[in-house]
This record gives structure tokens, C-alpha cells and sequence, in this order.
């Protein structure tokens, strides 16, 4: 059956935070022990059911560009959604997302709906959730914290922000 909806979602943040495996996870429900499998692909899709409409979610990774600083205002253009992923147990990678937010500002439509993701939530941390919700909220994102080894809170991350994504359509 033909979708009604296409998204297009960007995944950004710093290197190594899990941004492919998350998008693994949503998308085939499934976690690469080599995630170098994955470099090279620009975008995966799945589709889901929202509101009694079909949303095929076109989700972008990175490809390894966050490294040099080399995410083009291509990757950005025509996203309607961001999932901006730092990683709990290093504090620098949440410390960037001020850094990344600034980026979806300069490069992203207006009206990009955001979801900050804090992955690995299987292991110990370095960042509160209250930490990250304060953040979240003073900058207008949506807040989840996820493991994608785990799966925990990957699926209902990812379909929040199409719904709300949609709600904007
Ligand atoms: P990217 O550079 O942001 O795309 O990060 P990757 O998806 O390649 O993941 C970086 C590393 O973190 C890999 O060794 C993954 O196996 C590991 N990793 C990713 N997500 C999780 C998670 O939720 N929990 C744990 N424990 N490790 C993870
Ligand atoms: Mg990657």
C-alpha cells in the first residue's frame, strides 16, 4: 500500500553515540556488533501507522561525516525531524549538543521537530536525566533516553517524534 506521508529524519550528534545502531534498531529491529557494516548507507525507511495514515519515516545517518565536522546543509535539507543522540556516559557528547542544536538552527528548516536522545541506557552514566530533560526543555526538544543495544525506548523515541512530526503536517 502507497504511504501518505514521506519524512524525511536526520540522526546527529557526536561520533561513536550509537546514531547507526540506532537507526538499525528502529528500522530492522536490529543491533550490528560491527557497526562498520553500515557505513555507506544514507538512509534507511520504515513504515509506520500514525493517526490512520501511512508515514514511511526515511531516516539519514551520518556516515561517519560527524567526524570531520563534514554534515553538508545537504543532509539537512527537506528533514522535517532531527533525533540529536549524545551518549550517557560520556558528558562531552552531551556537552555538544548545544553545538548540534546550533547546527539544526543554522541548516534546518524552522519548523524541524527534535528529539534528544540519550543512548546507552544500559550502562552507567555521566548525565542526569534531569540534566538533560532541563536542556531539552529550555530548547524546545522532545527528551528520551534509549539503549539501542537493549532496544529499550528505541521504537516509542522514534515514534514520537512522527507524531509529532505529523501533528505539524
Ligand atoms: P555512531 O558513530 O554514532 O554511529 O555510533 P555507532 O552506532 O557506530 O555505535 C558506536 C559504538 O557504541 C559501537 O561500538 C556500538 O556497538 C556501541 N553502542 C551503540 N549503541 C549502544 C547502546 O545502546 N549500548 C551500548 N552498551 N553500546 C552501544
Ligand atoms: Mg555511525
Amino acid at each position: 500500500m502507497e504511504e501518505d506521508y514521506v519524512f524525511k529524519i536526520v540522526v546527529i550528534g557526536d561520533s561513536a553515540v550509537g546514531k547507526t545502531q540506532l537507526l538499525g534498531r528502529f528500522t530492522r529491529d536490529e543491533f550490528f556488533l560491527d557497526s562498520k557494516s553500515t557505513i555507506g548507507i544514507e538512509f534507511q525507511t520504515r513504515t509506520v501507522d500514525v493517526a490512520r495514515r501511512r508515514v514511511k519515516a526515511q531516516v539519514w545517518d551520518t556516515a561517519g561525516q560527524e567526524r570531520y565536522r563534514a554534515v553538508t546543509s545537504a543532509y539537512y535539507r527537506g528533514a522535517l525531524g532531527a533525533v540529536l543522540v549524545y551518549d550517557i556516559t560520556r558528558r562531552r557528547t552531551f556537552e555538544h549538543a548545544a553545538r548540534w542544536v546550533d547546527e539544526l538552527r543554522a541548516h534546518a528548516d524552522k519548523s524541524i521537530v527534535v528529539m534528544l536522545v540519550g543512548n546507552k541506557a544500559d550502562l552507567p552514566r555521566a548525565v542526569s536525566a534531569d540534566e538533560a530533560a532541563a536542556f531539552a526543555e529550555e530548547q524546545g526538544l522532545f527528551f528520551s533516553e534509549a539503549s539501542a543495544l537493549s532496544g529499550d525506548n528505541v521504537e516509542r523515541a522514534f515514534l514520537r517524534l512522527i507524531e509529532e512530526i505529523h501533528a505539524n503536517v
